[in-house]
């Protein structure tokens, strides 16, 4: 076959080089057609959008077009036209085609539309070739893509902190454990607590549940700084809003008080769901007609609202008056109370109908860190409550006082033996300075409108399932 330079179909599609000779590879998605002409939609990732190529079936041979079956991959030399057709303005008249890979009918799985997300879930290897997937992950590189241009963008360095952790207090969920010791022979004190000495860092360590703590010492340097890493979490708990490994984004800033960071999750925020809106258009317009006619709606929508700042404790009234009026939810509301999500649901979707960001949480259910209210009763943190997610964002002010954030940790008899280079920032040109963390499958669960979280990352990690 002649060697012709490839052309990515993104690129095609928006062409209007008519008469030229064009190279393209992809996927074949169907193939269909009459005993003269043949029409196969070609893909090749880089947009939703196939390519017609249109085959003279005399010219290449019936018998040479029959493994050309859904799934199978293929490199065309052609004539780009304009297309005679509805649905598309361009299309290749095939001159060569050379077959890479063929996908026997009878054993690929991807053959019908219309696949359950159950089914698609069980093939997780394959599922990026489905429409929907393809459209997902772009708009999963282009949500990362955002999140880096809005924060160098406003001068926040992007600073990676440690995957693998010997503290087992950052207080954020259960922990996966990091061993080499064999497993089978653990060597142990009278006690029966293991020992671990031998074990490869000499102590007992694990991954990370959060990046905060060494992001803190970060921003307590360059000013202002984010990760965006890997985050594990083994909490047993099997809702489609939590996975035992995600992504999570957490900016850390210095000198910044309560209404700054309530300001910086908001523009944050919109400036993602802007981008999605200016650069995925055919990717958010496929999954609102195929699965949620009232996704682009909502992500517009979120851009014209001002999230309501709303304290804990009249969150609890509202919610205590919705009680009184006979609304009913599974968990009780009182001033104590941590919110589940039906609770931070009904303030969203019900009562303000707009994003909330709750603030002024009673201490004791939330970590050690946050800065301590006059009340006493109180402290500094901030979550974002969204539509259909509840909890997008948890952050919060930290507590810079030295004597406070020490009272807390003795309070909660945190073991102090992990927490002395965190102190050092408190003990050491202390300043007031504040961050959050937001879940990137969070985010993109909200901008996809999927409504299951293994279903916005490529290989999911939950409860009894690590398969791919
Ligand atoms: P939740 O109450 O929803 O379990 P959390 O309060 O434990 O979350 P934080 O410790 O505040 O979560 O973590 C910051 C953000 O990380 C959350 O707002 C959420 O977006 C995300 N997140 C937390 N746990 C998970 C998880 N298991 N899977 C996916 N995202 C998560
Ligand atoms: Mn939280």
């Amino acid at each position: 076959m002649e060697k012709i330079k490839r052309t990515k179909i993104v690129d095609l599609l928006k062409s209007e080089a008519f008469g030229s000779t064009v190279n393209v590879k992809g996927w074949v998605r169907t193939r269909r057609g009459s005993k003269q002409v043949n029409f196969i939609a070609l893909n090749d990732g880089s947009t939703i959008h196939n390519i017609q190529i249109v085959v003279d079936v005399e010219k290449l041979g019936e018998e040479f077009l029959k493994p050309i079956t859904t799934g199978a991959s293929l490199s065309v030399n052609g004539t780009l036209v304009k297309s005679q057709g509805k649905g598309q303005n361009v299309e290749i008249q095939a001159t060569e085609i050379e077959i890479y890979g063929t996908a026997d009918p009878n054993t690929y799985p991807l053959q019908k539309k219309g696949h359950s997300m159950e089914f698609l879930r069980e093939i997780a290897h394959l599922r990026p070739r489905t429409n929907t997937f393809g459209a997902i992950f772009r708009i999963r590189h282009n949500m990362a893509y955002a999140i880096h241009k809005f924060f160098h963008d406003r001068g926040f360095f992007y600073f990676h902190t440690p995957i693998i952790t010997a503290s087992d207090c950052e207080g954020a969920g259960q922990m996966f454990q990091v061993t080499t010791m064999n497993l089978y022979d653990l060597k142990k004190d009278e006690k029966g607590s293991i020992i671990y000495d031998g074990d490869f860092f000499g102590k007992q360590t694990s991954l990370t549940v959060s990046g905060q703590l060494e992001g803190e010492l970060a921003a307590t340097a360059l000013g202002a700084i984010y990760t965006f890493g890997p985050t594990f979490r083994a909490e047993n708990s099997n809702t489609p809003r939590h996975l035992a490994e995600f992504w999570m984004i957490e900016p850390e800033v210095a000198f910044a008080d309560l209404p700054e960071l309530m300001d910086l999750e908001e523009e944050f925020i919109k400036y993602c769901v802007q981008w999605a809106l200016d650069h995925c258009q055919d990717d958010l317009q496929f999954l609102n007609d195929m699965f949620d006619k009232g996704l682009i709606e909502r992500l517009q929508g979120v851009l014209k609202e001002t999230f309501v700042r709303l304290p804990y404790t009249e969150g609890i009234k509202i919610l205590e008056e919705a009680v009184a009026k006979g609304h009913k939810f599974e968990f009780p509301v009182y001033w104590g109370c941590d919110l589940a999500s039906e609770h931070e649901r009904y303030l969203v979707e019900e009562h303000f109908r707009k994003p909330v960001i709750m603030i002024d949480y009673p201490k004791e259910i939330k970590a050690f860190y946050m800065k301590q209210n006059e009340d006493g009763k109180t402290v500094q943190g901030t979550d974002v409550l969204f539509p259909q997610i509840g909890e997008i964002i948890g952050g919060s002010v930290r507590e810079e006082n030295y004597d406070k954030l020490m009272a807390r940790i003795e309070e909660l008899h945190i073991p102090m033996k992990d927490m002395w280079w965190y102190l050092d920032t408190r003990r050491y040109g202390t300043v007031p300075h504040a961050g959050f963390g937001l879940g990137f499958e969070r985010l993109l669960l909200f901008v996809t409108g999927m409504s299951n979280i293994r279903d916005v990352i490529p290989f999911p990690r939950t409860p009894k399932n690590a398969e791919f």
